[in-house]
């Protein structure tokens, strides 16, 4: 039998580095996108000796282009048969204030969350529709849901939760599920950024007063993967803390 097959994108680090040995430890078989090819080929060997029995490899590939990321899908479908799960994780914050704020910034964050997550999700589909079955996962943030001074990242976050409505009434046809996570502040270098003041002063504001761990998000992928999760369609799950409640 073909194990099940997980791409990530930004596989090679932080949360998706952990998704990435959370799914080989739960038996799947990985593909890697991420640009940076030292990084992913010390995940890729990793992860590997970690897990001998599955098959891990890395794709170097940008999000942004999308002739890039179809041929990434289709050398990723001849070499691992079926894509059942995408993670569209892959992230960019260039973490400006308004006054240093420019075009190239804008690009930088609605091009490789929204258009990222939007070459990826197409490039699955084309393969998924044809199994009649997948799952898709996209990346939000609290910061999709709150003002926040990166405005395109703010933007960019928003977007994801309406693409990730738009793509699972269409995508759940062919029986492939679409949903979304909305982080909050997770135990990586995005947080690591923050200077202890800033850190302190977000603490104060999760009402579970602490940030959240890297399995503590691989736990509510594994559940939107999997069959448990068969009557959730076009959904944002956030998982901060209580630091925002809808
Ligand atoms: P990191 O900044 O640590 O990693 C970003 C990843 O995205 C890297 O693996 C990077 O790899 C990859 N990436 C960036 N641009 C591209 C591109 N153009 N093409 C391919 N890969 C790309 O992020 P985190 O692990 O902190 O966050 C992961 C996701 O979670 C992001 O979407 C982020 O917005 C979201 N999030 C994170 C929070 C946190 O507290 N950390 C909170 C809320 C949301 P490379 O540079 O090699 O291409």
């Amino acid at each position: 039998m073909l194990k099940r097959t997980s791409i990530i994108t930004g596989g090679n680090r932080g949360i998706g580095r952990a998704i990435a040995e959370g799914f080989a430890r739960d038996g799947f078989d990985i593909g890697i996108i991420a640009r940076d090819s030292d990084e992913i080929s010390n995940t890729v060997n990793d992860l590997t000796e970690k897990y001998p029995d599955s098959k891990i490899k890395g794709y170097i590939c940008d999000i942004c282009n999308k002739e890039q990321v179809e041929a990434v899908f289709n050398e990723i479908k001849k070499e691992f048969k079926q894509i059942d799960v995408l993670i569209n994780n892959a992230g960019a914050n260039s973490r400006k204030k308004i006054s240093s704020y420019s075009i190239e910034d804008w690009h930088l964050e609605i091009e490789t969350n929204l258009t990222g997550t939007f070459n990826c999700s197409m490039a699955a589909y084309q393969h998924m529709k044809e199994q009649s079955i997948g799952h898709i996962v996209n990346f939000s943030s609290i910061k999709g849901k709150e003002a926040t001074s990166s405005v395109g990242y703010g933007a960019s976050k928003s977007g994801i939760i309406g693409l990730t409505k738009s793509l699972a009434k269409q995508f759940i046809k062919q029986n492939i599920y679409v949903n979304c996570i909305a982080p909050g502040f997770i135990n990586t270098g995005m947080t690591k950024l923050l200077s202890s003041d800033e850190l302190n002063e977000y603490l104060k504001m999760i009402p579970i007063g602490r940030v959240g761990e890297l399995e503590e998000i691989y736990s509510v992928i594994r559940f939107l993967t999997s069959k448990d999760s068969s009557y959730i369609v076009g959904s944002t799950i956030d998982v901060n803390g209580g630091y925002l409640m809808d």
